[in-house]
């Protein structure tokens, strides 16, 4: 070979190494678990400072939760609303504005205010069917109505209402994470926080849709969506059975008992992760067709799964659903 030709191929070479080089920097891959908010999160980042991102994601969300939306954390601004109204609401005034939205939207289906009747079922400790008296006690004491948000201030009509941002806290979590990925200019992005998922990028993601009845790695449907939130809410997380009969933890505002509506999950599908969390739960609630109708308010998809094994897929969600389990069927409607 000439030395021209020779120089060539080494220059090409270099190149190439160069390009790997710069491609592997680019795309760093990072993984990391942490258990948060009563629950386990995942984050898969890809880009320059993917640790980097991962690491903020975890403090973070860690700060959030004990400092600010936790109620078993006794100084973060949710606990301290609760004791005596002194959290300073103006750090949760952007995240009250839309909760109050949803309340109202699904005609007091979700409701933030059920802390009394929640604590009654202890759910996340050790779960236990409350005295049906003690139910309603607490229930006097419920009601987004009696609470109001001033500029600055969440003023409680009643002072024993307990707020719980239980229904939402998840989903916050992603929004927060989504402007740390942001801010560290990652170019694809998997983060779950329990039972909802951020995905980030220019591409399609497949997520899966939990066997109500089977365990935490058991799928019956696969959702293939572009980039945003889904938020799934079932009435198998953090089920107890008592007197023979099981129990959940998503409640029916007007009884304090879990919802049995025939529902076991209901699936989100938002740009926002306070949404996708929060209207998880709302449509949970208000069942089938109150639901759909709500999430078409919300412009979100839905899916709701029955326990007569039927897949209702609505408002765009019929188009990224693929049913994968023979004993679902995917009702067209
Ligand atoms: P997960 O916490 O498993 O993601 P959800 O998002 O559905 O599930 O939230 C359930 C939690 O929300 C309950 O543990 C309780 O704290 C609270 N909650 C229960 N019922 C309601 C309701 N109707 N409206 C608002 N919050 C609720
Ligand atoms: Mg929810």
């Amino acid at each position: 070979m000439k030395k021209t030709a020779i120089a060539a191929v080494i220059i090409v070479a270099a190149v190439f190494v160069a390009f790997l080089a710069y491609d592997g920097a680019v795309n760093k891959e990072y993984s990391s678990d942490f258990f948060v908010m009563n629950t386990y999160a995942t984050a898969k980042l890809t880009g320059s400072k993917s640790k980097e991102a991962a690491d903020e994601i975890r403090s973070l969300t860690e700060t959030l939760d004990k400092g600010i939306l936790s109620r078993t954390s006794e100084n973060s601004v949710v606990s301290l609303l609760n004791v005596n109204g002194a959290g300073d609401a103006e750090k949760i005034s952007d995240y009250l504005e839309i909760l109050f939205d949803v309340c109202r939207k699904s005609g007091g289906a979700f409701d933030f205010t059920l802390g009394a009747v929640s604590d009654l079922w202890s759910f996340g400790s050790n779960p236990k069917l409350p005295d049906d008296s003690a139910i309603r006690e607490a229930l006097s004491h419920t009601g987004y109505e009696k609470l109001k948000l001033t500029e600055n201030e969440l003023v409680f009509g009643d002072k024993s209402a307990v707020i719980d941002f239980g229904a939402a806290g998840k989903g916050i979590a992603l929004d927060e994470i989504k402007a740390v990925l942001f801010e560290k200019k990652i170019k694809q992005a998997v983060v779950s926080v329990g039972g909802s998922v951020l995905l980030m990028g220019d591409k399609e993601f497949t997520v899966g849709i939990r066997n109500p009845e089977g365990n935490s790695g058991s799928y019956i449907a696969k959702l293939h969506i572009p980039e945003g939130c889904v938020s799934t809410s079932g009435s198998y997380e953090q089920q107890f059975e008592a007197n023979g009969r099981k129990y959940h933890h998503i409640l029916d505002p007007e009884t304090g008992y879990p919802v049995d509506n025939g529902l076991l999950s209901v699936t989100i599908i938002s740009q926002s992760g306070i949404l996708s969390d929060a209207l998880s739960t709302a449509c949970f609630v208000l069942g089938y067709e109150k639901g759909k109708a709500l999430a078409e308010a919300y412009d979100c998809g839905v899916v709701f799964v029955a326990d007569d094994k039927k897949i209702y897929a609505e408002n765009g969600a019929e188009n990224f659903i693929e049913i994968t389990d023979d004993a679902y069927t995917l009702v067209m409607q």
